[in-house]
């Protein structure tokens, strides 16, 4: 409507001094799907960037049930002690296909919801990771640009998605439960060579001893990895996200490598690889979807398939096709 618009064109002064509604409307704008929104959306990104660096981005992920909503919940609450606006954004590509997320809904962080300096978006859904990724960036600048200086992007220890939040992030952090014995299998390793710090959470009650073990298995496997560009050697500690033990300890944690990759630039240079690989994962999805959704490419792939059912052709005779019919 005329009268939305109008107020769109006021969004972006409203959100850059702290605005909470005028934040929330903004991104909803970047999820939409709609074209007249998300010409706003790019007008808007376009004046939010130029306020938008002066964060530090954590990616928190774990399995479904090692505690992640409890330790942001946890760690949030610090943060804002600690004089911080802190912003929580997921991606849970899962929402879009089972209809139902594995993070389930936000309303867990019952504490940090009603802090002022706190600001909580579930994940954008009815996407691909590719789509949900993009809003997730978008959305970090402007969380950013409204001034929130700590911005936490928690993520399913399941599937692409971590990779995805690694390379939108500036420190990883990985939760892990004692005893749960994905350790050593090597399942996870690309996922513990990502992780910049192991937590070790429910550490309390009958766990202690289980998790001060684990502590010591995952700092000698480790040790096992390549050194990291960054020079940081990760590190493995425990934390109870319940009993709120060991926060400050990751905190501090996260100020020394902070300083560490201030020091080596390593922080601006990560910053800058990303953006290049996020511009080459643009052109991609736009590409990519592009193609798709095209009504010609639609009807000819569908004869392909069947002509690849029915022996008629090769996967490559077919996609050459396909992709003959494409108008760049
Ligand atoms: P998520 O699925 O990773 O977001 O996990 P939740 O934060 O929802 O936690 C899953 C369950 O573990 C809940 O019942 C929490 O109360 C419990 N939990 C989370 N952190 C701790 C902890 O530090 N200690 C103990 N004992 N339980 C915890």
């Amino acid at each position: 409507s005329r009268k939305k618009l109008f107020e769109d064109s006021a969004l972006a002064s409203k959100l850059l001094t702290g605005d909470k509604a005028a934040l929330s409307r903004g991104i909803t704008l970047v999820e939409s799907n709609q074209r007249e929104h998300q010409a706003i959306a790019e007008k808007l990104i376009e004046e939010c960037l130029p306020h938008a660096h002066k964060s530090l981005r954590i990616g928190i992920t774990g399995v479904p049930g090692v505690g992640k909503s409890t330790f942001i919940e946890a760690f949030g609450s610090y943060l804002i002690k600690q004089g911080k606006k802190v912003a929580v954004l997921a991606v849970d590509p899962s929402s879009s296909v089972s209809h139902g997320s594995i993070m389930g809904d936000k309303t867990r962080m019952e504490n940090l919801v009603t802090e002022e300096n706190a600001f909580i978006r579930p994940s954008p859904s009815g996407d691909s990771l590719g789509g949900v990724a993009r809003k997730t960036r978008e959305s970090i600048i402007l969380c950013e640009a409204a001034g929130f200086d700590i911005i936490l992007i928690e993520t399913v220890g399941v599937g692409q998605s971590e990779t995805t939040v690694h390379s939108m992030t500036d420190f990883f952090l990985l939760l892990k439960l004692a005893g749960a014995g994905d350790e050593l299998q090597g399942i996870k390793r690309g996922i513990i060579e990502m992780a910049d710090a192991i937590v070790i959470n429910k550490a309390d009650g009958d766990n202690l001893k289980a998790a001060r073990d684990a502590r010591l298995e995952f700092k000698r496997a480790l040790h096992l990895y390549p050194p990291k560009t960054s020079e940081w050697q990760p590190k493995v500690s425990l934390c109870s996200a319940l009993e709120e033990t060991g926060i400050t300890a990751i905190w501090e944690m996260i100020l020394e490598y902070k300083a560490l990759v201030d020091k080596n630039d390593y922080f601006e240079i990560n910053r800058h690889n990303q953006n290049k690989f996020w511009l080459l994962q643009t052109i991609n999805e736009h590409l990519k979807s592009r193609f798709y959704q095209d009504p010609t490419i639609k009807k000819a792939l569908e004869e392909q398939l069947k002509a690849i059912e029915n022996n008629e052709t090769t996967p490559f005779a077919a996609a050459k096709l396909l992709l003959s019919l494409q108008s760049l």
